[in-house]
Order: structure tokens, then sequence, then C-alpha cells
């Protein structure tokens, strides 16, 4: 090997690293479902690539990946003919890790190894996964439509740094080498590995193989031939049908989970997950799913996300944003079409009928997935809003058009639970409405503390007229683009002059009446004292124990939306 350098990995991939070797994942068999996911995204890039240029395939265009067991030297190596590596691309993916917010996610680690491998657990390890059970890593590689001598290899012992060196290699592809460490024998058990493949890796779209050996020749007493000897062969151990394209009833929960875990990279069981195929005007198959927990970089405008695009069951490209509006980001999935064209590429789907229908389509998938697990399972769907919910809230300001769908998913805290739980749906608060009530009124503050105890509440707790407490930073967004639910308008309690309407009765109005007239010479006085530092200075109805409050004009920004705008520096 010539040209050998030695390279330090990023940080987080130290640490990641150290905690795996501290045997993090009780679960050491995963490793082998990332070697084989990774071999069959291999595969899939070099199908996309070499749809504009078939020699990519150089000859040998069936992708498949091989396991091979050297009891002898105790390695275990998993060798794929995909797009393969050039010397930068190793350098890259097998030294750092690309996704952006890695660092900040990293700082949350705390040292503590129970709450570490939780945070980990959310996080995905892909490839580093080889150091679960190997204490040294070999990678040889070549890119798909180099020349032999352009091979690379990569080697580590998961210390801290790696080696790679140029190298000879013929076969176009990857092949991934684990030393294992001592106790690991069992992954050089053939059914051993048969059945984890089985487990982990039935769906995936590429063959996996492993070698049969043959049969020697078999004679009788007499010594006369009864079976000739028979060769080894290569025997596919998967199914290898892309999951999507198989029947829903054909499909168990377990398959639906792994097929999740292979296209998502999450380490954990989606939610719920939505699975059509539809024929006649547009054809296309979408599986979509919604994660339990909230990825550690949902925030993260930059980040990635989107779903996984085949044409023609040809993959073409990994997080197609075109199809997820932003606020459904959370959703993973795969959208298999047979309108667009193959050579599709971001640019033409950016500005395309069909990419707008079949958006349009998958949202209704999801909001209607969402619809049903609010429905029959309030638990799950509290778990779901949980860890979603801030994001759901950017939908009506994003997407007009579903914004009462939408509306309907929404949970609230408010008065008539008086906890900070987010249970209440608009629906709830209909179905509990006062007699003469045409309204839902709400609150926006900084903290459910601030929101729930507010003076503005007084009227309308002893009245027993609930209102929805709201105290994200997000809800202030949300309510300037949702102005009613079902017909009813939505009034903040703290803004302008609160009317309510048939709610007061005539006895009650009536004394109001007097106590203006009574009260205006104090009301100019203050209002002189206050001068230009106040709009209006005006008699209220709304507090029952509190003497006074500040309150926004109808049609000025909330005091809670100003501090916002100035936490934005505007
Ligand atoms: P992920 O699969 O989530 O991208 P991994 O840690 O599993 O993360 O892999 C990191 C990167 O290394 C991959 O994105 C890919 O670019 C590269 N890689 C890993 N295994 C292979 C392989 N068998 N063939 C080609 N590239 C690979
Ligand atoms: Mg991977």
């Amino acid at each position: 090997a010539v040209h050998t350098e030695t390279h330090g990995f990023q940080t987080e991939v130290k640490q990641l690293l150290s905690l795996m070797a501290h045997s993090l994942y009780s679960n050491k068999e995963v490793f082998l479902r990332e070697l084989v996911s990774n071999a069959a995204d291999a595969a899939d890039k070099l199908r996309f690539k070499a749809l504009s240029n078939s020699e990519l395939f150089e000859n040998d265009g069936n992708l498949r990946v091989r396991l091979v067991i050297d009891k002898d030297n105790k390695t275990l190596t998993i060798s794929d003919n995909g797009i393969g590596m050039s010397r930068d691309d190793v350098i890259e993916h097998l030294g750092t890790i690309a996704k952006s917010g890695t660092k900040a996610f990293f700082s949350q680690l705390s040292g503590d190894q129970a709450k570490d491998s939780q945070l980990i657990g959310q996080f995905g390890v892909g490839f580093y996964s080889a150091f679960i059970v190997a204490d040294k890593v070999t990678v040889e590689t070549r890119a798909a439509g180099e020349d032999s001598n352009r091979g690379v290899r990569w080697e580590s012992d998961g210390d801290g740094s790696f080696t790679v060196a140029d190298i000879e290699k013929t076969g176009r592809g990857t092949d991934v080498i684990l030393h294992l460490r001592e106790g690991e024998e069992e992954f050089l058990d053939d059914w051993r590995l048969r059945s984890i493949i089985g487990k982990y890796s039935d769906h995936i779209s590429i063959a996996v193989e492993m070698w049969k050996d043959g049969e020697p020749e078999q004679t009788d007493e007499e010594g006369n031939v009864t079976a000739a000897a028979t060769d080894g062969e290569w025997e596919q151990v998967n199914k290898a049908t892309a999951l999507w394209t198989r029947a829903k009833g054909d499909i168990s929960d377990e398959e639906y989970q792994e097929f999740y875990k292979h296209i998502s990279h999450d380490w954990q069981d989606a939610l719920a997950w939505s699975h059509n195929k539809v024929e006649g005007n547009q054809e296309y198959t979408s599986l979509l799913y919604v994660p339990a927990k909230a990825p550690f970089d949902l925030y993260n405008r930059e980040q990635s996300h989107g779903l996984k695009l085949y044409v023609q069951r040809v993959f073409i490209m990994d997080d197609a944003e075109q199809f997820m509006p932003t606020y459904l980001r959370f959703v993973k999935g795969v959208l298999d079409s047979n309108d667009l064209p193959l050579n599709v590429s971001r640019e033409i789907l950016q500005d395309n009928k069909v990419t707008a229908q079949l958006r349009k389509a998958c949202t209704k998938r999801v909001l209607s997935m969402l619809e049903q697990m609010a429905k029959n399972d309030a638990d799950k769907y509290q778990g779901f809003w949980k860890e979603f919910g801030n994001v759901l809230k950017e939908g009506p300001a994003e997407d007009y058009g579903n914004r009462e769908q939408i509306a309907g998913l929404l949970r609230f805290a408010s008065t008539h639970n008086d906890s900070d739980a987010q249970t209440v749906s608009l629906s709830d608060y209909l179905e509990r409405m006062k007699e003469g009530q045409d309204k839902i009124y709400y609150i926006t503050a900084d903290s459910y503390a601030a929101a729930s105890h507010s003076p503005h509440l007084e009227i309308f707790r002893k009245k027993g007229i609930e209102v929805l407490l709201m105290w994200e930073r997000v809800d202030e967004w949300l309510m300037n683009h949702l102005s009613d639910f079902q017909d009813k308008q939505f009034v903040s309690v703290t803004k302008g002059e609160l009317d309510l309407g048939e709610l007061d009765d005539e006895e009650t109005k009536k004394a109001q009446e007097e106590a203006k007239e009574a009260l205006k010479p104090l009301l100019e006085r203050v209002q002189t004292a206050l001068g230009d530092e106040v709009k209006e200075v005006r008699l209220t109805h709304r507090l029952t124990s509190t003497p006074s409050c500040v309150v926004a004009g109808e049609h000025d920004m909330s005091t809670q939306m100003i501090k916002l705008m100035r936490a934005a520096g505007q």
C-alpha cells in the first residue's frame, strides 16, 4: 500500500466510538443491519448514476451484497458492488459525522452512560456501529468507473485515528472487514447470520448472499455413485423485494418497523405509518411514517428532511423535500411515482405539476393518519403531540388550504383542566361552550404560570367560560394565522374592548353603564397623568379583583408579539 496517511477522527466521532466500546447496545447484532443498509444505499446510488452513464456498471449490473466468514482469522466481511468511495469520500464519510447540528447534540452528553445511551439512541450511529463487535475495522473500496489502481484502504482500531492508503482493487464497491472482538465469535456462525439477515434485511431491494458449500460425491456400499458432487454456490438469504411494492396484507408490523429503521436511520420504532398504492390518473405508492421521537435537529432549519424518492422503483434521491410541507418535516418515508421522468432532478421537481399533486396527496395522507391516531388512541396521540406539536402549529400559516383540518389536530392547555397538559382539542372546547357563547377565547403569555395567573382571566373564571392557555414561542405566530374554527372566531382575552355579547346579562349591562358615567372623571385624570405613554385609558369589566391592567389595541400587535419581535432583533 502506498501513500499511507493517518487522520484523527472528528471529536464527535471519538465520543461516539468510546460510548459504543462501553457496550452501549444490548442488541449487538444491529451492526449488521447498519452495514447491509449502507450496502443497499450504495447499490441505489449506483443504479441512479448509471441511468445517465451505464458504463459505471462495468459490465456487472447484478448488484448484491455478500457476507464472507473467515473462521481462521476471525473476520466477517460485508462486501458490496455498489457505488464505492474515492479517497476523499472515505476521509469525509468515515471520519466525521456529516449531520449538521452534531456538535450541539454531542455537547449535551453528560458522561452518565445510562443517560447518554438514551440520547444517542435518537442519533443513530450507522457505519461506526461496526465497532460494537469489532476491535479493528478495515474498509477496502473503489468507486464505480475508476481504474483498479484507484482503490483505497481505510483502517482503524477505533481509538481516535484511522489510516488511509492507496490500493489495487479489481472489483468495484466496498468491502467492510470486521476483525471480531474476543467473545463475538457468534457472528462467525452461518445460521446466526442468516437469521439476523432474515430479521433485519428482508425488505431491502438488494440481494444479500452467503456461500453455500457443495456436497461431495455420494456412493453406496459397492462404490457406485448415487449422487454426483455439487459445486458450492452463492445463495440469496433475504427476500430482496422492496417493501413498499408488496401487498399491505403480506407485510407484518415488524417488517414495517425494520424498513422504517432502514430509511430513517432511526434506532427506535416508528409511532405510526400509512401505506398506499394509488392507480388511475396518478400512479404512485407512498409509505409514510411518523417517528416516535423528535430528532435532535428538528428545529435546525438547514437540516435535510423529506421523502426518499423512487421513480418506477428506481431510487432517485434522498430527502426530496418537495413532497412534504415544512410543518410535516418530521415525516419519513418513501414515494415511488410512475408519472415522473427517470431523469428528474431537484430543479425539475421544484416547478412541476406532478410534484404539486403528489405533495397535496402526501400531505392529506399524513393529516388523516394523525386524525385516525387522535381518534383511536388518545394516549398515543399525546405522545405525538409532545414531540411534534410545536412543529404542527406552523401548519395554519404555511398551509392555508388545510388550516381547518390542522386546527382540529391542535391540542391546548385550558382553564378547564387547570394544568399545563396540552390535551384540549378545539372540538372539546366547542362542546363545552356556554349558552350564548360564540367566540373561542385564548390567552398567550411567556409561561404557563403567566398565562394561568393572568388578571385577564378573572371575569372568565367567574363566569365559568373556558379560555385556552398558550405560552409556546410559536403560539403567537399560530394565532396570527388562525382566525376561526368551525365558524367560531378566536378572540384574545388580552386585546381590545372585551365584548362578552350574549354572555352579559341585562342587569350587569345596566350596572356597567352607570359605573361608566360615575368613573368618567377618574379616567380623565389618569389619562392626563399618563399622557402619551398610553393610547387610551378605559373602564373595563374584565377584572374582578385586580384594579387595572395593560391591554393591546384590537388591531395592534399583542404585548407577547412585541416581545417576540424584540427578541428576534426587530
Ligand atoms: P448514513 O448511512 O446515515 O449516511 P453511515 O454512518 O451509515 O451514515 O455512513 C456514512 C457514509 O459513509 C454514507 O452516507 C456513505 O456516504 C458512506 N458509506 C458507508 N458505507 C458505504 C458503502 N458500503 N458504500 C459506499 N459508501 C458507503
Ligand atoms: Mg447508514
